[in-house]
């Protein structure tokens, strides 16, 4: 085990993350489940970064767009 400094930067968010965390090699597991539908990590958020993935909660446009249309309902 020594993926500990097995880290990437998401190409969607900009957000740093663990690879280990994540099942796609350049987004995080967060724009990797909105986009691709992966299983997301259940985020711990510590200092506002989570202490599992590493993702600081940052959000693409693309992304913000997306997650509001779950939310419209017309
Ligand atoms: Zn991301
Ligand atoms: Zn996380």
């Amino acid at each position: 085990m020594n993926d500990y400094n097995d880290i990437a930067v998401c190409e969607e968010c900009g957000s740093r993350f663990r690879r280990a965390a994540s099942r796609m090699k350049a987004l995080c597991p967060e724009c990797a489940s909105v986009l691709y539908g992966c299983e997301n990590c259940r985020h711990m958020f510590k200092n506002g970064v989570c202490a599992k993935c590493l993702w600081d909660g940052s959000r693409s446009a693309y992304i913000r767009s997306l997650s509001a249309d779950d939310e419209r309902n017309e």
